[in-house]
């Protein structure tokens, strides 16, 4: 039954599909960190839904708060209506934002996704500023869309589309095992925020005066690329500094993904706009943006959307948020992260296709290289993308699915459900090194 799924789909759905072609399965069952396929096969589910999935796939808490919405007959559609449900969802949202954050904080909800979110960020940014050109990051992604895909630093996607948002500048992200300026490790962070400072207190740099700064504090589609905390630092100063918005997009990493509720918590900096979706609706669709106050410049209507106000979104969003904080899922998953990232440092030693393992929390990348070619001043090696997707089409066949990405589609990528045990960490990293050694020789 799987094959004939799949079939059917190669068969009538668009060109434009994109994990099917690497993860040829027909999910019919899922629960926690598994799926299984339609002929009963199960896999442990490192993808996650790119990292929605902060309590794994139907995870009680999500099913009761479904469910209550159904038995109480809430409304399921509401446009951006008032209703209880959204105001203990935003209640929720706002208590657990760090310092004094919530104090100044005002939400719009979006519709609903990380990308229509990132739209809207943007919009505010230009209004309050009165300002046009955009700060994003090589490597950097932001959805698919044609203004988020103009803010993403990958040009794969974007090269065939025309016309797409101009006065995007694209500044060096501290990408330091491929650093951009030949050099690894702090050296690396120092020249790419000297490099920034200096292109924005340049007049002819012809990027003045931005509207925003966009940022990912660990860099997801990318390639799970974890930016130091010195830097952001340093990103935040730098913007604070010359009065430049600074805009998080937490979509990915966001709601304990990284081992803290929010990753920019890492850093102990807080940003001008914080842009949240996937975990934020507990698997359903739902996303904001969360920013400070005095940034609230728009007119009425100058966001809308029919889906702003998805109701189950919110209640599933809000029992996620709470179990998570009651339960410390954002600890357990430095923990998790930690043993992963132990785990695959010890496979590196063995297998010199692996060129660095990273990540922050259960956001982890294990980067794929081709060891015989020539090494870049930085100390890489060059990227070795047809080798990572035989790795992930190895892990499939050993019940594993898993991400592929990075700029180069060399990084397989890890974003296991919150909720992963020490056990499924030793599982999924021995099956990973069965695949490398297939896949490898
Ligand atoms: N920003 C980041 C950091 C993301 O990872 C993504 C999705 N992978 C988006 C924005 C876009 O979100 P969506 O796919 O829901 O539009």
């Amino acid at each position: 039954r799987n094959d004939i799924f799949l079939q059917q789909q190669e068969h009538r759905e668009s060109n434009a599909r994109s994990y099917p072609r690497r993860i040829p399965i027909a999910i019919e069952e899922a629960e926690g960190i598994f799926v299984k396929d339609a002929d009963g096969k199960k896999y442990y589910d490192c993808l996650a839904g790119a990292g929605t999935l902060a309590l794994g796939h139907n995870h009680p808490v999500v099913i009761e708060a479904i469910e209550q919405v159904i038995r109480d007959k809430r409304p399921l559609h509401t446009l951006d209506l008032t209703t209880p449900i959204k105001e203990d969802f935003v209640t929720e949202l706002f208590d657990s934002l760090p310092g004094d954050f919530a104090k100044r904080a005002k939400i719009q909800f979006c519709g609903p996704t990380g990308g229509d979110a990132i739209e809207a960020a943007v919009k505010l940014c230009k209004t309050a500023t009165g300002r046009q050109s955009i700060l994003s990051f090589q490597g950097g992604y932001h959805g698919s869309t044609h203004g988020t895909m103009a803010l993403s630093g990958n040009l794969g996607p974007k090269e065939k589309v025309r016309g797409l948002m101009p006065d995007v500048h694209f500044l060096p992200y501290p990408y330091t095992y491929r650093c951009p300026f030949g050099v690894g490790g702090e050296e690396s962070q120092r020249i790419s925020s000297q490099y920034i400072e200096n292109l924005l207190d340049d007049p002819e740099s012809g990027v003045l005066p931005p509207a925003a700064m966009i940022l990912e504090i660990v860099q997801g589609e990318g390639g799970s690329i974890p930016a130091p905390i010195e830097w952001l630092k340093e990103m935040r100063r730098i913007t604070e500094e010359r009065g430049i918005p600074l805009i998080i997009d937490e979509v990915q990493t966001g709601i304990g993904r990284t081992g803290k509720l929010f990753a920019f918590e890492h850093a102990g900096i807080t940003p001008d706009v914080l842009v949240l979706s996937k975990a934020i609706g507990g698997s359903l669709p739902l996303s904001v943006v969360v920013y400070d106050k005095k940034l609230d410049q728009w007119s009425p209507g100058a966001h809308i959307g029919t889906f702003r106000g998805n109701q189950m979104a919110m209640a599933a969003g809000m029992a996620s948020l709470r179990y998570i904080k009651e339960n410390n899922l954002a600890a357990h998953a430095e923990k998790m992260g930690d043993l992963f990232v132990s785990k695959l440092a010890s496979i590196q030693q063995k297998y010199p296709e692996i060129g660095e393992i990273r990540g922050r929390g259960l956001m982890i990348g294990a980067e794929i290289v081709n060891p015989k070619g020539k090494k870049a001043n930085s100390g890489s090696h060059p990227a070795h993308p047809s080798l990572a997707s035989a790795i992930q089409r190895e892990c499939f066949n050993r019940g594993l699915i898993l991400e592929v990405g990075g700029r180069h589609g060399s990084v397989v990528r890890f974003l296991p459900p919150l909720i992963i045990t020490e056990d499924q960490v030793r599982e999924i990293t021995d099956i990973f090194t069965q695949a490398i050694e297939a896949a490898a020789v």
